[in-house]
């Protein structure tokens, strides 16, 4: 199937899924993770009406996107990966948001570049659900302190928008609802903590588990394979 097959289904699950879980429709936002896949595929997928994408290397991202931007191409960038600091310069100039915002460090050099261009980015805060391997935050105290700071205004160039997770790498259904169920009060609980923050996003769900993902309130799910075909690495 093509990409713009791909999508058209991809975009009927989601809508089903929506409606499924008494979600408003369109409440869910696809993003289209092109990781290891080319600019030229990109374009496809604009082509075909999806304009929001996820990669999770900038120094990838950034020769990609730069391309498509040259060729006039519309698209938003969602930064998805672990981020090192030394690469946070040029995530902040072409992306719209951090979606994997795992430690108080990472906020600070978030802030110190976007004041440097006058950019105010969006960010999610990564919660660590899998296994201990993968990114995140891990404890619940450790993210409060981190989004406390900037409803306290430290970062006046970072707007917090909500969570995202990556759910354990497992064929038992259960545990990745729970992983996500848990994803969701834990923001219900910050939300209510910090009134004045907008964290309204809910980042959770790939090619394997976005259908749960939604049932369990997702706001966006990022899917690569699915769309983009199998990666080699
Ligand atoms: C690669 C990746 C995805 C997409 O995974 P698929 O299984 O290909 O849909 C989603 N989120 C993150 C953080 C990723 O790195």
């Amino acid at each position: 199937m093509s990409i713009a097959q791909n999508l058209a289904v991809i975009r009927d699950e989601i809508r089903a899924a929506e409606s499924d879980a008494a979600h408003a429709a369109q409440s869910v936002r696809l993003v289209a993770v092109s990781k290891f896949h080319t600019a030229d595929a990109v374009a496809e997928a604009i082509a075909a009406g999806q304009t929001l994408f996820g990669e999770n290397r900038v120094q990838e991202a950034a020769a990609k996107f730069t391309e498509l931007a040259a060729r006039s191409l519309p698209f938003e960038l969602h930064i998805i990966g672990t981020l090192q600091r030394n690469k946070v310069r040029d995530a902040v100039k072409i992306a719209s948001c951090i979606q994997s915002v795992d430690r108080i460090e990472l906020l600070q050099e978030i802030e110190k570049q976007c004041a440097k261009i006058g950019k105010t980015i969006a960010v999610l805060f990564e919660l660590r659900t899998g296994e201990a391997t993968k990114a995140g935050f891990s404890d619940y105290a450790a993210l409060e302190s981190a989004v406390a700071l900037c409803a306290h205004g430290h970062f006046p160039h970072v707007m917090p928008r909500g969570l995202m997770t990556m759910a354990p790498n497992t064929d038992d259904q259960e545990k990745i609802r729970a992983a996500f169920r848990t994803v969701r009060e834990t923001r219900d609980k910050l939300a209510g903590a910090y009134p004045a923050l907008p964290l309204t996003e809910l980042s959770m769900g790939m090619s394997g588990d976005y259908r749960i993902a939604i049932s369990e309130g997702a706001t966006m799910v990022r899917i690569g394979t699915a769309i983009f075909g199998a990666r080699d690495a």
